[in-house]
């Protein structure tokens, strides 16, 4: 078992590993020991081979024992998503038309972990193809919200976030196409960042919406979160939408950045259709900031609730296009049959409902005939909605607000029910259609103990700025950012 300080802190605990005080090996043991003992009830993970992961401990310990220490992420273990390529363990996206695949190449992502020393522990449960908002469009199971094993962890990342938050692993990658990353994090009480577009590089994530998609860290605190973005981030040229330069990880722990801050609160994140106690606690992280030397700068941003149909059209026209490979002939298991068109059709079954119902909306919005007062209105809007935030970002150098509309709602009360699903978007999907980088922190707790996240949207390339913003708050809120010992609510 590890020391309580070094399960509440991946930062401790590389630091451990460093100046040899525990081993990775240990490290590894312990989170394993944990998933075997709580991922029947949390099934935060698809896949984790603890033959596997012990072998990449040992390996570390070996190097360590030679006098090499280098690494930011030495001997500390990493979830990752499973839309996320792995060599050595299987790749599915949570679908059974991926069920067998087992990539030849790791993600850029996971290549930059395993060179700082990091351990890749295993793959996390998600929506199928990242298509969800509760990991309920798991092609294999829903996973768990922790805090209340009724409810929903969030999604896409729900895996990821679950693990992070019940201690079954100290850090964890998500992606973000809408809300992935940062909707899971508010549900869980963790931390997640979406960077800026083209902040770090998508080699190796499989497609879902290629103008919207990014991959995000998931931890339990900010200075946690820094590590692994500062790991994560930076230039690939295998990625033709990788910006150049990395994450500014010192400006990221800057510890003035409250004062003089001018941070926008628009009325239209304060709408009848929040939750009061999810209104109240983003309430006072204003008073908290305000206390600190910030000043709050009352906005208007009428686009805000044409957020989701657009999305929805950009999403799915995407979708449709990017899923097309998975036809049993090119790409993906097949299915042979007498007639091609049969053996495509077959093929396709595998596909769950929510991702063959996005197909189908897209492929209708993209269709001649239907394509200008879809996906072409679509763009105009989209377009519309990133000059309402630079019009914002005139005004200010941050905006605060609510992450979800309430804290996580029980399992099977949307899952029947696409619109009520989108909805759950209403405040994650902006950022994405103007390619910014937002971040979720926890601020408070419901009166049932759930979790309630604040998001903190920033212009393009201010993610370091976010981060030091979270940083300070999250200092002054002094929430309990432990791990849970064990789930709650069986
Ligand atoms: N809930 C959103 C959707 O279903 C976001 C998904 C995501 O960010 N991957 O599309």
């Amino acid at each position: 078992m590890l020391p309580a300080d070094l399960t509440r802190s991946a930062t401790a605990l590389a630091a451990a590993v460093r100046a040899r005080r525990v081993t990775a090996r240990t490290a590894a043991d312990h989170y394993l020991g944990r998933i075997a003992a709580h991922d029947g009830a949390v099934r935060a993970f698809l896949h984790v081979d603890p033959a596997v992961v012990r072998a990449q401990a040992d390996a570390l310990d070996a190097r360590i024992a030679r006098g090499d220490t280098a690494g930011a992420l030495l001997g500390v273990p990493v979830a990752i998503k499973d839309n996320l390529c792995t060599t050595g363990q299987p790749t599915t996206c949570a679908s059974k038309i991926l069920a067998d695949y087992r990539p030849p190449y790791d993600a850029h992502v996971v290549e930059r972990i395993r060179a700082e020393g990091g351990v890749i522990l295993g793959k996390t449960n998600l929506d199928e193809f990242a298509m969800g908002a509760s990991t309920e469009n798991s092609g294999v199971a829903a996973s768990r919200n922790p805090h209340d094993l009724k409810r929903v962890p969030g999604g896409s990342s729900g895996g990821s976030a679950a693990a992070v938050a019940a201690g079954l692993a100290p850090l964890a990658l998500g992606s973000d196409t809408g809300g992935s990353v940062r909707q899971p994090a508010a549900l869980c009480g963790i931390v997640g960042h979406r960077p800026t577009y083209g902040a770090l590089s998508r080699h190796g994530l499989i497609a879902f919406a290629s103008s919207l998609d990014q991959v995000g860290p998931m931890a339990l605190n900010l200075e946690d979160c820094t590590l692994l973005m500062a790991v994560i981030a930076g230039h690939d040229s295998r990625d033709s939408t990788s910006r150049p330069g990395g994450f500014d990880a010192a400006a990221a722990r800057r510890d003035d950045a409250l004062s003089g801050l001018r941070i926008g609160v628009p009325a239209e994140y304060h709408s009848d259709a929040l939750d009061p106690e999810v209104r109240a606690a983003v309430r006072q992280l204003e008073d908290l900031a305000v206390g600190a030397g910030a000043r709050l700068v009352p906005l208007s941003m009428p686009l805000t609730p044409y957020a989701i149909p657009t999305y929805y059209l950009v999403v799915t026209s995407e979708a449709s296009s990017n899923l097309a490979r998975f036809d049993g002939i090119r790409y993906g298991p097949r299915d042979e049959q007498q007639e091609l068109a049969a053996s495509y059709a077959t093929t396709r079954r595998r596909f769950g409902d929510e991702v063959k119902r996005r197909i189908m909306l897209g492929t209708y919005a993209l269709s001649a005939g239907y394509y200008d007062a879809y996906y072409k209105k679509a763009l105009q809007v989209r377009a519309r909605i990133g000059e309402e935030f630079a019009r914002a970002f005139a005004r200010c150098d941050v905006l605060l607000g609510p992450t979800t509309p309430t804290p996580a709602f029980p399992l099977g009360e949307k899952s029947d029910d696409p619109v009520q699903m989108y909805l759950c978007d209403v405040f994650t999907a902006p950022a994405p259609l103007a390619g910014l980088p937002a971040l979720s922190m926890p601020c408070g707790k419901s009166k049932a103990g759930l979790p309630i996240g604040a998001q903190l949207q920033g212009p393009t390339g201010a993610d370091a700025r976010l981060f030091a913003v979270a940083r300070a708050l999250e200092r002054r809120l002094a929430l309990d950012l432990s791990p849970l010992e064990a789930p709650r609510g069986a």
